[in-house]
Parts: structure tokens; C-alpha cells; sequence
């Protein structure tokens, strides 16, 4: 063979073995999986899920799975037969691994011994190993008075029990408002519609079903809830749903500057905040590092049946249940672009990773939640 027709043959050869490196090698599509190998030795505490204490020997099964190794209830009740106890005794059967936030009920503020009963509850709540105090979304959008207007969130006659959650080193994980599309008109351009459409009660555009007055705007509620941030430099808040505006990081951002008493957690707006620019993100993330704690908003209806973030007029069965997870730890430690968010009914869209660097996630996913509830280190194994 001529020497010209050898080294054709070999330029053939080469382009052939090229061809098929580029069509046989295998394709990364393990980027979540890639990830949990790589940090999997992380642990992990979500400062927000909803259980009843029933469901807790379950659901820490759960989360041990997934590298969670406590999880704070916010559905923890209130003392004297509110479920607090229970949610106490749970807490212990689980050796620590689930613990409970209290609650206040709001609809007591027009009785005489207001006052009173916000002392006596709160420091039942701390004494009996209360995690925090939740506040839910009510405060601002369900309890209404006896004129018929709604009890604002930053209302003087809670001032006392702001400031005693303060005393008592209870911090406040707050939901104020809700997501800005549902203050929209629904229709088939709202955002969110494909939710709106299965749970119309969440719709706070329009007027108010109990009454003639108009629902407050998502700004009225959002501004009440700073005001209340504002007003108590001597409690920690821990702004639930990203601070309660992820539609809005540089607010976010600009809280967290003005407030050091605030810090926010991720609960179920991995899908909203994953729209954003992941390099803008990563930034404010890297910032305020010190500021943002995992939580998932994990809620457990029955033992096949979940709320995964969200759900629609069905549940989620427990089969999306490492799904859930892989996503947030793909958004948190990937630099992956365009792939699909924790709870598809919140959103028609992809998200992007923003590659948090090793010490941020360990601030995130425990570090800041020990220092912010006082917790003990993680059990080493
Ligand atoms: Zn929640």
C-alpha cells in the first residue's frame, strides 16, 4: 500500500473512532445523582414541614432517606389541647429527629385577657420545648375581626407577643401573603392558573367570600409584614417561602440587608426563585449565606399520600418523593440548566442550578438552622 493511501486509511480510522465517541459515549444525564455523591455527607435540617404527630415515626423514615436528619414542624399546634403535647411526645419518641413549632390563635385578640393568655401560651410553648412560634398565612388573610376587617399582620395588639417570642429565644417562622399571581385574576394567562383552577379558596383577587370589602393587595400584606420585622430588632424571623416575596430576590436581598434579625428559608419556591438569572442568584446566595436555610414545606396527608410543595385536587403519592428531593439538591449544587422544578403544578418552566460552593451548602442545609434555633451538632455516625 502507497504510503499516501496508509495515511488515509489511518485519517478514516480517526474519524470514524471520533464519530462514534461522539455518538456511544455515555451522555451526563446523572446530574442529580452526581451531585448527591458528591455531598451526600452533608446533613440536613428542613425548618419547614407539616406533619401530625402521628405520622412522625413514618415520615422520619422519610427524611433519614434523604439525608434530612431533623425536621421542624410547623404544624405543631397550641398548648392545652391545641396538639402541642402531642406534638411534644412525638418529638421525644423520635428521639429529637422531628421537633414542633407552637402557634398563637389569633382569633383570641379581642378577648379581655388577650394579653394574658399570649404570656401564659407563649411560655407554656418554650417550656415545654417548643422549637419556635409559626405564624400562618392567616395573620393577614383569614382571621377577621368582630367589624369585619381582617386582623393585619402588624397590628399593635400582637406588638406583646412579637416581643415576648423575642424574650423567650422562640424565633417566628412567618407566612404573610402568598404567592403575587394569586392576588391576579385567574384565567388561563395567570401563572399559576393550573393550581388556582384546583383550589379556587386560594385566589385573593376580588372580593373577600364573608364579606363586602375587597381582599387586600399582596403589597398591603407584604408591607405589614415588614413593618412587623421592623418593629422587633430583639426576635429572629425566619421569613417563610423565601422571605415571602421569591418573586422579588433583590427584596429579598434588600431585607436581609436592612434587617439583621431576618433570615428566610427555601420552603416550596425552589420553582419560583429557580427562574432566576442562576449567576444573580448564586451571588445574593453567597452573600447572605450566613441568611438562607433549607426548608421544603414537606407535608404528609395520609401514609401514600403527600403535598410535595404544592399538589392540585390530587395528592402526590410517595413515589415523587425522591424526586422532590433530587430537584432541590440539583438546584442547590448543579450548574445544570433547563431541568424540571420540585412541584410541576406551580409552574410551566424549567429552572437552573446555581452551584452553591461546598461551605454555603453546609450553611445552608444545617449551619445556619443550629445557630438560628440554638440545636445541638448533627449525630456523627
Ligand atoms: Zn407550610
Amino acid at each position: 500500500m502507497p504510503a499516501s493511501s496508509k495515511v488515509g486509511a489511518a485519517v478514516i480510522t480517526v474519524v470514524l473512532l471520533v464519530v462514534a465517541a461522539v455518538l456511544f459515549w455515555p451522555r451526563d444525564e446523572s446530574g442529580p445523582r452526581l451531585a448527591r455523591r458528591t455531598y451526600a455527607d452533608i446533613p440536613r435540617i428542613d425548618v419547614h414541614v407539616h406533619l401530625d404527630p402521628e405520622q412522625v415515626p413514618s415520615a422520619t423514615r422519610i427524611f433519614r432517606e434523604h439525608g434530612v436528619y431533623l425536621a421542624l414542624n410547623a404544624s405543631g399546634g397550641h398548648p392545652d389541647g391545641g396538639g402541642l403535647e402531642e406534638n411534644i411526645e412525638a418529638m421525644r419518641a423520635s428521639n429529637g429527629a422531628v421537633r414542633p413549632y407552637c402557634s398563637l390563635d389569633w382569633r383570641n385578640v379581642e378577648d379581655p385577657d388577650w394579653d394574658d393568655y399570649v404570656d401564659r401560651t407563649l411560655r407554656s410553648c418554650a417550656s415545654q420545648g417548643a422549637i419556635g412560634m409559626k405564624v400562618y398565612k392567616g395573620l393577614g388573610l383569614g382571621i377577621t375581626l368582630s367589624d369585619g376587617s381582617l386582623l393585619a399582620v402588624d397590628d399593635p395588639r400582637l406588638d406583646r407577643a412579637f416581643a415576648l417570642c423575642g424574650e423567650l429565644h422562640l424565633p417566628v417562622l412567618i407566612h404573610s401573603g402568598d404567592p403575587q399571581a394569586f392576588f391576579t385574576p385567574d384565567g388561563p394567562d395567570n401563572e399559576r392558573h393550573e393550581e388556582l383552577a384546583a383550589h379556587p379558596r386560594w385566589s385573593f383577587y376580588g372580593p373577600r367570600p364573608d364579606s363586602n370589602e375587597s381582599w387586600p393587595s399582596w403589597q398591603t400584606v407584604f408591607d405589614q409584614y415588614e413593618r412587623r420585622v421592623a418593629r422587633h430588632p430583639g426576635t429572629t424571623f425566619v421569613g417563610a417561602h423565601f422571605g415571602n416575596v421569591p418573586e422579588e430576590p433583590e427584596t429579598v436581598a434588600r431585607m436581609l440587608e436592612a434587617y439583621p434579625n431576618l433570615v428566610v428559608e427555601t420552603g416550596a419556591r425552589i420553582p419560583e426563585i429557580g427562574r432566576f438569572d442562576a449567576a444573580r442568584m448564586r451571588e445574593i446566595w453567597t452573600r447572605f449565606a450566613d441568611r438562607i436555610l433549607f426548608g421544603t414545606d414537606f407535608q404528609m396527608a395520609s401514609e401514600d399520600e403527600f403535598v410535595l410543595g404544592s399538589a392540585g385536587r390530587e395528592l402526590d403519592p410517595r413515589s415523587r418523593i425522591p424526586i422532590f428531593y433530587e430537584a432541590h439538591w440539583r438546584y442547590f449544587e448543579t450548574a445544570d440548566r433547563g431541568f424540571a422544578h420540585p412541584t410541576p403544578i406551580q409552574g410551566d418552566w424549567t429552572i437552573d442550578g446555581i452551584h452553591l460552593p461546598r461551605e454555603v451548602l453546609e450553611q445552608l442545609y444545617y449551619r445556619n438552622a443550629m445557630r438560628v434555633f440554638d440545636l445541638p451538632p448533627p449525630p456523627t455516625e
